[in-house]
C-alpha cells in the first residue's frame, strides 16, 4: 500500500512507493484537475492499494471497483515498474508516447524493447507479468513531444526526453495557484547514475536530454525512484549534474579495463554499471553489454580506444 503521500499545490499529490520508490516500486504522481485527471507512472504500490481497497471493500460482487478512479494513465515510458499498477486503475486510456508505443502494446514489444537474448525471453515474460502484473494494451494511445491535457486548474504537458527509452517524456505539470511541477520518470537522478542499457536507449539522447531538463522552469522534481521529491531548481540541477557526471566515471571505468586489449565478451565479464555482486540475474548482463557497446563508440570517436574489430585497447 502507499504509505505516504505529499501534496504538492492543489492539484497535484505524489504517491509514494516503499522506500521513497526504490526499484522495484516506485512514486507515482496524481493530477486531479477541476474536469478530469490523470495517474502518472502507476507503481506496484498502486497496485497493492488498488487490490487492498477492493478486498477491504468487498467489492468484487459488484463488478471491479478499482480504488483509483482517473480519466487518464499517462506514461513516462513502458517499463514494467511504470505499468505495474495499471491493471489495478480503472481509466479511460492510456497513452505513451509513440516511440515507446509498440512496448506497450504488447508483450514482444517490451522484450525488443529491452533487447535482452531470445532465450531469456520466457523468464523475463514471468517477471514482468507475475511480478509487476504486466497486460499488454494494444488500446494504448500515443503522444508526441508538447501533447497536453487540459484538466481544468492544471494542464500536464509532455517534454520528450529520450536517451532511457526512446520514448521517454518527462511531465512538465502547471497548476493554478500553485507551483510548477516536474515529473522526471526515470531520470532519476540516483546514485547509480543514468540507465541506457536496453536495445532503444542512447547514450547521447539521454546526455543531451539531461541539458534540455537542466534549463526547464520548476518547483518540485517527482522522481519515480529513490529521491522522491526534490524541491526548488538550484537543487535539481545540482542533483542532475551529480547524475550526469555518471556518464564520464563509467567511460573512466572502461579506459581502465582496456590497459590491455580485451574482448566485448570480456569487458561484458567485468561490466561497468553494476557494483560488483549486485548485478541482476536475469537482464543485468544484456545491460552491461548494451551500455559498454555504447561505451566504445564514444571512446572511439573521441579517439580514446583502438580496436582491431575483436579486441579494444586504450592508446
Ligand atoms: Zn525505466
Amino acid at each position: 500500500m502507499t504509505a505516504a503521500t505529499r501534496s504538492l499545490g492543489p492539484f497535484v499529490t505524489v504517491l509514494f512507493g516503499a522506500e521513497r520508490g526504490k526499484y522495484p516500486d516506485g512514486n507515482s504522481v496524481l493530477v486531479r484537475g477541476r474536469e478530469s485527471s490523470v495517474l502518472i507512472d502507476p507503481s506496484l504500490s498502486v497496485h497493492a492499494m488498488s487490490v487492498h481497497a477492493l478486498s477491504v471493500h468487498g467489492l468484487s460482487g459488484h463488478g471491479m471497483q478499482p480504488h483509483v478512479h482517473v480519466e487518464h494513465v499517462l506514461l513516462t515510458h513502458p517499463h514494467e515498474d511504470h505499468v505495474a499498477g495499471l491493471s489495478a486503475v480503472r481509466a479511460d486510456g492510456v497513452a505513451v508516447h509513440r516511440a515507446d508505443l509498440a512496448a506497450l502494446q504488447s508483450l514482444d514489444g517490451l522484450m525488443l524493447l529491452y533487447g535482452i537474448p531470445r532465450d531469456e525471453w520466457p523468464a523475463m515474460q514471468r517477471l514482468v507479468t507475475e511480478r509487476f502484473h504486466f497486460e499488454a494494451r494494444p488500446d494504448a494511445h500515443a503522444f508526441d513531444d508538447g501533447a497536453e491535457w487540459r484538466l481544468g486548474g492544471a494542464t500536464v504537458r509532455a517534454v520528450h526526453a529520450p536517451g532511457h527509452t526512446a520514448g521517454h517524456c518527462v511531465f512538465l505539470v502547471e497548476q493554478d495557484g500553485g507551483p510548477t511541477v516536474m515529473v522526471t520518470g526515470d531520470i532519476d537522478l540516483t546514485g547509480f547514475g543514468p540507465y541506457y542499457g536496453d536495445a532503444a536507449s542512447s547514450l547521447d539522447d539521454f546526455e543531451t536530454t539531461l541539458a534540455k531538463v537542466r534549463g526547464l522552469a520548476a518547483d518540485h522534481h517527482v522522481t519515480f525512484h529513490h529521491k522522491g521529491v526534490v524541491d526548488g531548481h538550484d537543487a535539481f540541477v545540482a542533483a542532475v549534474d551529480a547524475y550526469a557526471a555518471v556518464f564520464r566515471r563509467r567511460s573512466l571505468a572502461l579506459l581502465a579495463l582496456l590497459d590491455r586489449p580485451r574482448t566485448l565478451d570480456e569487458l561484458v565479464a567485468d561490466g561497468i554499471v553494476y557494483r560488483a555482486g549486485t548485478r541482476p540475474p536475469l537482464f543485468g548482463e544484456s545491460v552491461e553489454r548494451h551500455s559498454i557497446r555504447r561505451h566504445l563508440e564514444r571512446a572511439l570517436a573521441d579517439g580514446e580506444i583502438g580496436t582491431d574489430g575483436r579486441q579494444y585497447w586504450a592508446v
